[in-house]
């Protein structure tokens, strides 16, 4: 089935208000729920693109709780903490790592209107030693009840919305696709109405099609590859 105007419209719109820099980087966070919900929570405050490091290089997977949301958060896999954290800081990113320890600054306390990379850490033991060390910043959530943590997909939903809101505050929220830059906008808008295309153009290294306003793809293609989204 083509792609219909009204769903190439809807797919513009989402991606007019994504930012390319807020993001996060979780480390060892495993479990399918979890990681579907964080990636839930940057689908819908406008995040466009989101970091992880896996254990032993095990792929992700997710579940319903996701609710699809990794189809429009690209998920970049990274073999280990320091390769994510050279990556973010050439970006330009600013660390804010999470941490339950003293020298933590209240989140409340930060301004994530620049960009700004929040890294979480796993279920059970929390950041690592190592990425505590690579952080920009240590922050933290203040808890008052008799448990000492929050889930990390409830942390993660929580800075996520401070940083939208801060930004909102200072009128800096795109509306227009101003997040992106012009050829990334493209790039993506492209992946997200043709997914099979897109895979089948990164096969043959093709750049790819271009399309017209109401979304089609203006350039021939070969007869069997699939039009479908
Ligand atoms: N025992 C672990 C520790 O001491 O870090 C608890 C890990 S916690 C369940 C999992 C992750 O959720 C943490 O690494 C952090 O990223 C996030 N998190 C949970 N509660 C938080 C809080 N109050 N402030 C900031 N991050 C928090």
């Amino acid at each position: 089935m083509p792609l219909l105007p009204r769903r190439f419209e809807r797919l513009k719109a989402v991606l007019n208000c994504r930012m390319s820099d807020m993001t996060i980087l979780v480390e060892h966070v495993e479990k399918p729920h979890n990681l579907s919900a964080i990636l839930r929570s940057c689908d819908a405050v406008g995040i466009l693109e989101a970091h992880a490091i896996s254990q032993n290089g095990r792929t992700t997977t997710f579940n319903s709780t996701a609710q699809g949301s990794q189809k429009w958060v690209q998920l970049h896999q990274h073999p280990t903490i320091e390769s994510s954290i050279e990556l973010l800081h050439a970006k330009g990113f600013k660390l804010y790592g999470t941490n339950l320890n003293v020298n933590a600054i209240d989140y409340r306390n930060c301004d994530f209107t620049g960009p700004t990379a929040f890294v979480l850490g796993a279920e059970k033991w929390g950041l690592s030693k190592k990425a505590t060390k690579l952080m920009d910043k240590a922050i933290f959530i203040p808890m008052r009840g008799m448990v000492q943590s929050l889930n990390v997909s409830v942390a993660a939903a929580t800075l996520l919305f401070e940083a939208l809101r801060q930004r909102e505050s200072a009128g800096i929220v795109p509306q227009n696709g101003e997040g992106l830059s012009k050829e990334l906008f493209e790039k993506v808008i492209f992946e997200w109405s043709y997914p099979q295309v897109a895979a089948w153009c990164k096969l043959q290294e093709r750049q790819y099609p271009k399309l017209n306003r109401e979304g089609e793809i203006i350039d021939k293609l070969p007869r069997d590859i699939k039009l479908r989204y």
